[in-house]
């Protein structure tokens, strides 16, 4: 067995662990006596309805597959913990930073965004990163990407986004037109469109990439003082991006390679850390900051709000079952526990209400009695009774309406959420396609990229938009010359070459 890592060995590896085989038996618990022959009439004849292991297990078959998520469909997932290693508790009251040692179950997905479950790992693409804490206090997930910032600033055009990012209504194939035309239009994705071109639009593998919260978060300490915040995960293992060519070629060579990956570095016990750190911006601060703090495609300068330390994630155990663990976990921005709370941030507010939504109808609306979504570490009592796939106790006896006076549980107002005072309080539809999209793209162009990092950025763009219909390849370019005008030249040089060397060869060139 040289030469075969542990993903490989999977099923070896259970063989060992159970020694001699179970008797089988049907959903019912009912032991099989045949489970190659169905039951005929004669050797010839047909199958009887009265078959009930074989139309036991065929029904079930026939009913294997959940929706797969509209986005992230493809990825991975691991369990392990959180350690609170510095105190942070004037900021917050959250559980999992209660005090300095303090452990705290969790559970990771990691996924790329817009292919579909069976994509390849290493295509370019954002990388969700979606961690879900166990605490006490019930669960709190934290739902980001391998980005700080996120292409659109207003969740009423994420549908369409995703539409321009997948497949062609028609012909089902990727569509350079539709990709460009809604990035060049809204050109609030720049920022983000460079950091998805850029090296870290295809890294190598899910250990080597670090995770941000992305949105403005509010956190309350037990004064109920707030400030806002955001979330950041360092790699401990160092950034490593792969080339373009590089993804290009594992894509079809190995289209699991990030899930391989991770598996085989948890099962071999070399386990992948990250260290949890804070950007905290005080009510004050966020009035006079110079951007809207609460825009998703903009990030908070390091230098002005810089990273606090808070404590480390390590992921040490693989799922025992994928489908059970990692397929049927559910995150949502609105999973939050005392201590922090949503911002104004619009993207946000958009994500609380879509995740759940999504959830309650991908798995049914007792997704959260699932083991893996459960609040395991919290007592639950509630009010909500009955639906679909119920399969705990349902709360037996308790009462199922409040108020009520036979000792159901109840409400206490020290977990009120902290109270906010929001002076915009004109109600209308803003348009926000004008707010500041270019100065800090122009910033990571210039101070943040080395010469070697500009020339692959530009490349990677121009081996893109070239599919692109001229007139959206010069609106794109003119959003990026705004940002810089080197920026925009030098796609334009490489887009030129491409046109060149399509001419020459008659066209062929072209894709
Ligand atoms: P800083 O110099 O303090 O921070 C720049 C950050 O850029 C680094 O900390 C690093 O974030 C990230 N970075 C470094 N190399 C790359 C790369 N090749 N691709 C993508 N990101 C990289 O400056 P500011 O905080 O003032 O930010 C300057 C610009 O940097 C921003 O306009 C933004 O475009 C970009 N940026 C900023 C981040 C932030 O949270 N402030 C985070 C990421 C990028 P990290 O350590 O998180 O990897």
């Amino acid at each position: 067995m040289a030469n075969r890592d542990k993903a490989a060995n999977q099923m070896e590896e259970f063989k060992r662990a159970q020694g001699s085989p179970d008797q089988m038996t049907t959903g019912t618990g009912c032991p099989v006596g045949n489970k190659t022959a169905s039951k005929t009439v004669g050797q010839r004849g047909p199958i009887l309805l009265e078959d009930f292991v074989f139309e036991d297990e065929m029904a079930h078959f026939n009913r294997e597959r959940i929706p797969e998520r509209v986005v992230h469909a493809k990825g991975a997932g691991a369990f392990g913990y959180f350690e609170c290693t510095h105190d942070v508790t004037k900021y917050t009251k959250l559980k999992p930073f209660e005090y300095i040692g303090k452990k705290t179950p969790l559970a990771v997905r990691f996924s790329t965004v817009g292919g579909e479950s069976g994509s390849a790992d290493t295509a370019r693409d954002p990388r969700g990163f979606a961690v879900k804490f166990y605490t006490e206090e019930g669960n709190w997930d934290l739902v980001g990407n391998n980005t700080p910032i996120f292409f659109i600033r207003d969740p009423f055009l994420f549908p369409s986004f995703i539409h321009t990012q997948k497949r062609n209504p028609q012909t089902h194939l990727k569509d350079a037109d539709m990709f460009w035309d809604f990035i060049s239009l809204r050109p609030e994705t720049t920022h983000q469109v460079s950091f998805l071109f850029s090296d870290r639009g295809t890294p190598d593998g899910y250990r080597r990439m670090n995770g941000y919260g992305s949105h403005t978060f509010k956190l309350v300490n037990n004064e109920n003082k707030p400030v806002y915040c955001k979330f950041h995960w360092k790699c401990d293992q160092g950034i490593k991006n792969l080339m373009a060519d590089e993804a290009g070629e594992l894509s079809g060579s190995d289209p699991d390679y990030a899930m391989r990956d991770l598996y085989n570095a948890i099962a071999e016990g070399n386990y992948p850390s990250w260290s949890l750190k804070l950007q905290v911006m005080t009510y004050d601060e966020a009035e006079r900051f110079r951007w809207n703090p609460f825009d998703l495609t903009k990030v908070w300068p390091q230098g002005e709000f810089p990273l606090i330390p808070v404590g480390r994630m390590v992921l040490n155990r693989n799922p025992k079952n994928y489908f059970a663990e990692v397929e049927q976990i559910a995150f949502s921005p609105a999973h939050l526990i005392p201590g922090v709370e949503a911002s104004p941030d619009k993207m946000l507010q958009g994500r609380l209400f879509s995740y759940s939504d999504t959830h309650r109808h991908r798995l049914g609306s007792n997704y959260l009695q699932i083991p893996v979504n459960c609040p395991y570490n919290a007592r639950l009592r509630n009010y909500q009774r009955d639906g679909p796939q119920c399969v705990n106790d349902n709360q037996g006896g308790a009462p199922n309406y409040f108020p009520n006076s036979f000792s159901g549980p109840e409400d206490n107002k020290k977990f009120l959420e902290h109270m906010d005072n929001l002076k915009d309080g004109q109600v209308g539809r803003y348009n926000t396609a004008d707010d500041d999209n270019f100065t800090q793209v122009g910033t990571f162009f210039n101070k943040v990229l080395t010469a070697a990092e500009r020339e692959r950025l530009t490349e990677n763009i121009a081996g893109h938009l070239k599919g692109a219909q001229e007139f959206i390849q010069k609106r794109t370019v003119g959003n990026f010359a705004k940002a810089d005008p080197v920026y925009g030249r030098m796609i334009q040089e490489k887009l030129d070459n491409y046109k060149k060397k399509s001419q020459r060869s008659g066209g062929m060139a072209q894709l």
